[in-house]
């Protein structure tokens, strides 16, 4: 795969300026020069080669070639609704599933949650997600928010919905139903789900699941539910 930078719209034939960030990559981290041939995506499943026609010190401009639409998304749709970690565990957390194929990332708020994030860390997370989105030839980008964990259990809209919990009643499940077209996941704060979340969200209609006997980290929970269902 050729270097890969995030930019649209892409169309055939036309110039396309890459935006402040990516400019800089191309320009200072990669040492890109005009006539390099490198590969645009657009987030939204169009990726095409282009070939850089002109750099100067406030921008970079690519020629766009044919157009294509490319996908490398997992089989089934997954939605993460997932505490935040402390300190930098969530960017860890943002591209490690952006690389496993999640589409829907939900910062959730909850009884017991230590970390709620402001629209500006949001925003850090967007770009992590276009960087790794770079990194493992993803086209489609991973949306990010955050909402409280009671608006997460009502509205999200799947037919397999699997709240991690480390104690009985959640049960080790083993298959993922192969006919589910989409998946959501819930994993709770360092302190774990309240009963009354726990008890909420079996009402919704969520099943409760284990990962085991060990308590594992927030990440590290999140990012084995997402791997079981990558490889079921
Ligand atoms: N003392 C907390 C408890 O018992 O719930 C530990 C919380 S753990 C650090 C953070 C979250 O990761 C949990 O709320 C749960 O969603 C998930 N988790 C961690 N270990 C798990 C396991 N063995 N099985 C299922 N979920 C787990």
């Amino acid at each position: 795969m050729t270097e890969r930078f995030f930019a649209r719209p892409l169309i055939e034939g036309q110039p396309v300026e890459l935006d402040p960030s990516e400019a800089h990559h191309l320009q200072h981290v990669m040492r890109g020069r005009v006539g390099d041939r490198v590969t645009l995506f657009d987030g939204q499943g169009a990726e095409a080669p282009a070939s850089v026609a002109s750099i100067t010190r406030r921008s970079v401009v690519l020629q766009v070639g044919p157009v294509a639409h490319v996908s490398r998304e997992a089989v089934q749709r997954m939605t993460l609704g997932v505490a935040p970690p402390r300190g930098h565990r969530d960017r860890f957390l943002v591209e490690k599933a952006v690389e496993l194929g999640v589409d829907r990332l939900v910062w959730l708020e909850t009884s017991r949650s230590v970390v709620r994030y402001r629209s500006s860390a949001i925003e850090k997370h967007s770009r992590a997600v276009i960087e790794a989105s770079k990194q493992c030839g993803r086209n489609q980008l991973m949306t990010v928010e955050a909402m409280p964990l009671s608006s997460y259990l009502e509205t999200v809209d799947a037919p397999v919905r699997w709240m991690a919990h480390t104690t009985p009643p959640a049960t080790v499940h083993r298959d993922v139903p192969s006919d589910a077209v989409s998946i959501a996941l819930a994993v709770g704060p360092e302190g774990g789900f309240t009963d009354e979340e726990l008890n909420a969200a079996r009402q919704s209609g969520w099943q409760l699941v284990s990962l085991g006997p060990r308590t594992l980290r927030i990440e590290t929970a999140a990012l084995a539910l997402c791997a079981k269902i990558v490889l079921s």
